[in-house]
């Protein structure tokens, strides 16, 4: 995530914060208009406030007590005028659109530490999985794809394989593209690629992600070890419509790519979330036909002992698994 993005966001929370602040004020303007009172009454409360930190800062605190009353009646008369008026209180704060952060986009925890509000989490959620996630979708599509950067050398004994590196890729290639041709059709598995790093698995995953939006269709790209602790992040701060709506996306993007499976730290909620997505997607539960992409380091025996068998069991019976082997193609010009 660059920082361009949380800046942007960042300056667009301040002008809102303003103009709510600003509309706020008005209010305030033509209320005091209305019932001078209590103008007065709030010019008051705030030359207390003032000469409260005076006496504070000069440790004068026998006066305090006597400013605290005083204080407290004029609050009293405030709220009375604004009942007999029919006012709310709340009529005169400002209308924040998110009432956890009054959209400053951090809330303040206890020792002075603030954290990043939900609401903005969720706004560089929505941009990560959508855009810098596959911010090289122009470059990493089939046609860019060259297989010659794979050998053509097959050999056994190093890659377990009796044919070479370039012929395997081209396979897994020809049924990537299969796999977009029938993306629609129920019955055409999910894809698992299984591999050491640098071999292409993320590239290929994006070839796929750019044809399928070129059918209209959303694809929602995350690494494990984020999508699973936005997840559960969500959940556990009780934001129920956050919550929900990360969920909805997660399992009704028409295609999902899961990358770095296995980098993750696990527990048993993550391991209870992602058999939900995984088995969601597969039995199409949302009444939509949803494909799923997950690329991996483990292979498909690992993939049993790491995680629960159930989700085992439904990679192995639900998905097509592809192995990537070779020699790390990252270095080399493409
Ligand atoms: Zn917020």
């Amino acid at each position: 995530m660059s920082n361009d993005v949380l800046n942007n966001l960042l300056k667009e929370y301040e002008q809102k914060k303003m103009k709510a602040e600003i509309e706020a004020e008005n209010k305030k303007e033509i209320l005091y208009d209305k019932i001078p009172r209590l103008r007065k009454i709030d010019n008051e409360i705030n030359s207390y406030a003032i000469l409260v930190t005076k006496n504070i800062l000069n440790k004068n605190n026998e006066s305090l007590s006597d400013f605290s009353s005083k204080m407290q009646s004029l609050k009293q008369e405030k709220e009375n005028i604004l009942r007999e008026n029919n006012i709310d209180v709340s009529y005169l704060k400002p209308s924040y659109s998110c009432n956890l952060c009054n959209d400053t986009g951090y809330i303040q925890k206890d020792n002075y530490r603030s954290e990043m509000c939900s609401c903005l989490k969720q706004k560089l959620l929505d941009i990560s999985f959508n855009k810098s996630n596959m911010s090289n979708l122009n470059v990493e599509n089939f046609a860019n794809f060259n297989e010659n950067l794979f050998s053509d050398e097959p050999n056994a004994s190093k890659y377990k394989f009796n044919i070479s590196p370039r012929e395997k890729i081209k396979k897994i290639r020809d049924k990537s593209i299969e796999f977009v041709k029938n993306f629609d059709n129920p019955d055409y598995k999910n894809l698992l690629f299984t591999g050491n790093t640098g071999l292409g698995k993320t590239f290929l995953s994006n070839c796929i992600a750019n044809e399928v939006l070129k059918m209209g269709k959303t694809v929602l790209y995350q690494t494990a070890p984020v999508l699973l602790e936005n997840i559960i992040d969500f959940k556990l701060s009780k934001q129920k419509y956050n919550s929900e709506n990360i969920n909805k996306s997660v399992l009704e993007a028409d295609l999902l790519i899961i990358d770095d499976l296995g980098t993750e730290s696990l527990n048993s909620m993550k391991l209870s979330e992602l058999f939900t997505i995984i088995n969601t997607r597969i039995l199409n539960l949302n009444h939509k036909i949803t494909k799923t992409i997950i690329s991996t380091n483990l292979n498909i025996n690992e993939i049993f002992s790491k995680y629960e068998e159930r989700i085992g069991s439904r990679i192995a019976g639900y998905y097509d698994i592809y192995c990537f082997f070779g020699d790390d193609i990252r270095f080399k010009n493409r």
